[in-house]
């Protein structure tokens, strides 16, 4: 069975693009609107052909104004997103570059660190701006990787490849 890694962040932070730069399809619905993504959306990452993993888009696991607690994590599409990061060899937490971290991110980190999947920290939409500065921003999660790319762009999405590969 191949390896799964699964994308797990509030909406429009770009799993979906992501999903696209590492899988090479447009098979993930990509959308303006937060929330669009709505099922598990599989597909395998083969830009090292000799390893190739299973990547897992989740859709957004709550609106922007609604913390898991308040959706006790039981809506159709919390559940997708939390068996989805269960069953996962490793997690990708991508994050809003250009928003910094919100109170939306505390929530979701606080409820993937209680499983003891491996997380990465994937901090996206740094075209254009301080990638460093954007990193910052999330320096108080204290996690040892952290990317900074841009989905849309396919910047930096060489070393995170790298770094899924050298996790699984
Ligand atoms: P999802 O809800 O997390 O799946 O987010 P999407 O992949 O649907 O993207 C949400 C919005 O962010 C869309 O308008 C994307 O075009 C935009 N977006 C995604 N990745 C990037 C990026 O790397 N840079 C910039 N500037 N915009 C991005
Ligand atoms: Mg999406």
């Amino acid at each position: 069975m191949l390896p799964l890694v699964a994308l797990v962040g509030r909406p429009n932070v770009g799993k979906s693009t992501l999903f696209n730069a590492l899988t090479r399809t447009r098979d993930a619905l990509v959308h303006d609107e937060p929330g669009v993504t709505r099922d598990r959306n599989y597909g395998v990452c083969r830009l090292d052909e000799s390893r190739p993993f299973v990547l897992v888009d989740t859709g957004g696991i709550a609106g922007e104004n609604t913390h898991l607690e308040s959706v006790g994590l039981a809506g159709p599409t919390a559940r997708q997103a939390r068996s989805a990061a269960e069953e996962a060899d490793l997690v990708l937490f991508v994050v809003d570059g250009r928003e910094g971290a919100s109170a939306l991110d505390d929530e979701i980190l606080r409820w993937l660190r209680k499983s003891s999947r491996p997380i990465f920290l994937v901090v996206n939409k740094t075209d254009g701006i301080d990638a460093r500065a954007a990193m910052a921003e999330f320096s108080r999660y204290g996690f040892d990787r952290m990317f900074a790319v841009s989905s849309a762009h396919r910047h930096g999405i060489d070393d995170l490849l790298a770094g899924i590969l050298g996790n699984l």
